[in-house]
């Protein structure tokens, strides 16, 4: 089941995915939280959640701290969450020059508010935080995430921020790739990125024998679409 926030500017409008297992259901990742993902998704909720994290940006986590009895996260992206970022704004004015000028240079319009609705009258966007969180448990490259009949290898997959992390379900040739991989203009001119370790990531997911790859923002593709952003960002950079 795919999820997102209809009303965040596109920019930061994430997939989230919930994935029902036997034993235990697996949340990747929970958006801004401009309102209650877990009061939104309890209709959904009939078995202990994991709730993962593909890595630790304001588009990402934002209800992180409501699922705290089991996230998953990897090791490099704690620090952030921990101690959320002062520019992590609803508004364009409340990032950093530095952040503002990175995200032009990749493309995008950094004027005005990143939501297009209130939650509810009387919010002030202005007062609006994410709050901290703190992982139950740290994964890396290699590790499973098992639900009791699907079971996820974690892939350690850097360049857009150095804890980034996918999942690939072997069985169905299934990739979650977080912010590594979706069908959009793919970001490493962030202050934590690394287009050289972006690179070796792209080499990687290219060879995977994916049939579908569910992305962190965007629509969900194919193997040739996966191939084909890839080879665009190897070729580009
Ligand atoms: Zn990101
Ligand atoms: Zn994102």
């Amino acid at each position: 089941m795919r999820i997102w926030e209809p009303h965040v500017s596109r920019l930061l409008r994430a997939n989230m995915f919930l994935i029902k297992g036997r034993d235990r259901d697996l949340l990747v990742d929970s958006g801004m939280g401009v309102v209650s993902l877990r009061g939104f998704l309890a209709p959904f909720l009939d078995k202990p959640v994991t709730h993962l994290l593909t890595h630790a940006h304001a588009d990402h986590v934002g209800s992180a701290h409501e699922f705290a009895d089991d996230l998953v996260m990897h090791a490099a992206e704690v620090g952030v969450l921990a101690d959320p970022p002062a520019d992590w704004s609803l508004s364009f004015d409340g990032y950093s020059e530095d952040k503002r000028r990175r995200l032009q240079a990749a493309g995008f319009d950094t004027t005005g508010l990143l939501i297009a609705a209130l939650p509810h009258a009387g919010f002030d966007h202005r007062a609006w935080r994410i709050p901290a969180a703190a992982p139950t448990r740290l994964v890396d490259d290699g590790d499973a995430i098992d639900l009791g009949d699907r079971r996820f290898e974690v892939l350690h997959t850097p360049g857009h921020s150095p804890g980034s992390i996918c999942l690939w379900e072997p069985e169905t040739g299934t990739l979650i790739g977080g912010d590594a991989i979706y069908d959009g203009l793919l970001i490493d001119t962030l202050p934590d990125s690394d287009p050289a370790a972006y690179r070796v990531t792209m080499e990687r997911l290219r060879a995977l024998p994916a049939t579908v790859v569910h992305g962190g923002h965007r629509e969900s593709f194919g193997q040739a679409k996966l191939r084909f952003l890839c080879d665009q960002y190897l070729g580009s950079r």
